[in-house]
């Protein structure tokens, strides 16, 4: 059976067995059969990118930024090609597809500008007759773990930034979205780079995932993904002695005020909660509401919900796209079930079937719910949002805060003052007023705080703190 191979030291590799890659919107419809490695192969990309990084350490900035542009012009031409692939065989609609595709194309070009701008500090020694030198220098092998919800851009902030600052790649993508990964890598594979720099290593978890955490030959490891898998990640790398960063979970709360303008709060709770069929770790998944706008807002709402049409990714008019697989059905299912036992009165939510087979559920809207069920705790990451109704901005600012999470955090108000507070007081990494929680822009940092975030933030010139370490040099005039 042909395979799409994994890519180690610059050779198209065959795995140890292969995976189907499965359409969510279309379980007949298989994107091809993906090489899966074990323990052993992701081991020896590692030593692939060890034995390279002695010449790529020294590469020059014009080398990286070369790359860099190339990979993203590449992308941004093959746009609607890409983001269609990954429509198929992520579940997200074809806009939300060519979207996040053009995204991944900007994060390239972004660091290929970066590489450019790796600066240092010349500053004057405490004592005469010394010069001191403060400067960045890149950390070696860097093992990316990568989730499936976002394809191609997740591995696109990982991958640019370790190449940017003149690091060697062991890249792993989640088994559910191995194509957009291997259509990445194979533009990699075109772009200049010496062979063993970058290394695409598709298999699971437990094997290539648990070799790059154990491995002491990957200086640093970046982590998107579950709290769960998170969290091990991050005490055992640390446990080892490497660098560590893990971005995970989010319980986003949206807050809306009895000032809010309602159309503003209603398409800001709809596109976070429910657009990218809910899966995005920004998602507003808790929605705060003040006594006066209560009913409006639920309301309006819900006649939104219900003109959305859930349906076949690759379909025109579909709003939501397929749940990504069954067992994630299951899970969202399960949380709106829990949610109905402990009273909340559920909008939507069920499974339902379209014209071909696939993990189709209607947006769910979950009102009459308070922050100690576990509805409000815990993350679903599906198309499942519940409402919280408070007294008051301080209840829902306290209300806001009440979780172990911190991503993301909105309020929809039109006083500046709460507004001005909110970005202040908000426990979270990001913070939006009168805007969807989810849906960032591709040039600032990334991340969150507490139990959601790890280690240094992602993405613009903040990537620099993880991907690089810094020296000081001391010099007797
Ligand atoms: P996951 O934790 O199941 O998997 C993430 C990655 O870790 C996959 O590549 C998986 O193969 C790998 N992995 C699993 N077990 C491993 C192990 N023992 N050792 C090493 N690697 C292992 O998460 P998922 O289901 O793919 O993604 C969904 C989760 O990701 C959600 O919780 C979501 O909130 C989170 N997420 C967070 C962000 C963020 O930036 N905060 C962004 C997107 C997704």
């Amino acid at each position: 059976m042909d395979q799409y191979r994994n890519f180690i030291a610059g050779e198209w590799v065959e795995g140890v067995a292969t995976r189907p890659n499965v359409n969510p919107s279309d379980t007949t419809d298989i994107l091809g059969h993906y090489a899966q490695a074990d323990a052993g192969q992701a081991e020896q990309a590692i030593a692939a990118a060890r034995a390279a990084f002695k010449t790529w350490r020294r590469s020059t900035p014009q080398q990286r930024f070369d790359v860099l542009d190339a990979v993203g012009n590449e992308i941004l031409a093959r746009k609607d090609e890409i983001g269609r692939q990954l429509s198929r065989e992520e579940g997200k609609t074809m806009p939300e597809g060519i979207g996040e595709t053009v995204r991944a194309a900007m994060i390239f070009k972004f660091f290929a500008g970066e590489a450019l701008r790796v600066g240092g500090e010349l500053v004057p020694s405490v004592r005469p007759g010394v010069g001191v030198e403060v400067f960045r220098q890149p950390l070696g092998v860097v093992g990316l773990i990568a989730p499936w919800n976002f394809p191609i851009a997740i591995p696109a902030w990982k991958i640019a930034p370790a190449l940017a600052f003149g690091n060697c790649v062991v890249f792993k993508p989640a088994e559910l979205v191995p194509a957009s990964a291997w259509t990445l890598a194979e533009i990699l594979s075109r772009s200049g780079l010496p062979a063993g720099v970058f290394n695409l290593v598709m298999g699971a978890g437990s094997q290539v995932g648990h070799a790059l955490v154990q491995s002491r030959e990957v200086d640093a490891l970046s982590f998107t993904g579950s709290v769960a898998t998170g969290r091990r990640i991050v005490a055992d790398v640390a446990a080892r002695g490497g660098k560590v960063q893990a971005e995970m979970g989010g319980k986003n709360p949206l807050v809306v005020l009895d000032d809010a303008d309602l159309d503003v709060a209603v398409n800001a709770a709809v596109q976070s909660g429910f657009f990218s069929t809910g899966q995005r770790c920004t998602a507003s998944s808790r929605i705060i509401v003040t006594a006066g706008i209560h009913e409006r807002f639920v309301d309006t709402c819900i006649d939104r919900l219900r003109k959305l049409n859930v349906g076949h990714a690759l379909d025109a008019g579909t709003d939501i796209g397929p749940v990504v697989d069954a067992q994630q059905l299951a899970q969202n299912l399960r949380y709106v079930d829990i949610a109905r036992r402990e009273g909340g009165v559920v909008f939507g939510g069920e499974a339902v079937e379209r014209r071909t087979p696939g993990f189709y559920q209607l947006p769910a809207l979950i009102t009459g719910t308070t922050p100690a069920m576990t509805i409000n705790r815990e993350e679903v990451f599906g198309p499942v949002a519940s409402v919280i109704r408070v007294q008051d901005a301080d209840e829902a600012l306290a209300v806001a805060n009440d979780t172990e999470f911190g991503l993301a955090a909105g309020i929809c108000t039109t006083s500046l003052k709460q507004a001005t507070r909110f970005k202040q007081e908000a426990e979270a990494g990001m913070v939006m007023v009168n805007l969807p929680t989810a849906g960032v822009d591709y040039h600032v940092p990334f991340g969150g705080r507490k139990g959601s975030s790890y280690g240094p933030r992602e993405q613009g010139r903040y990537a620099a703190e993880f991907y690089t370490t810094v020296k000081t040099a001391y010099t007797a005039a």
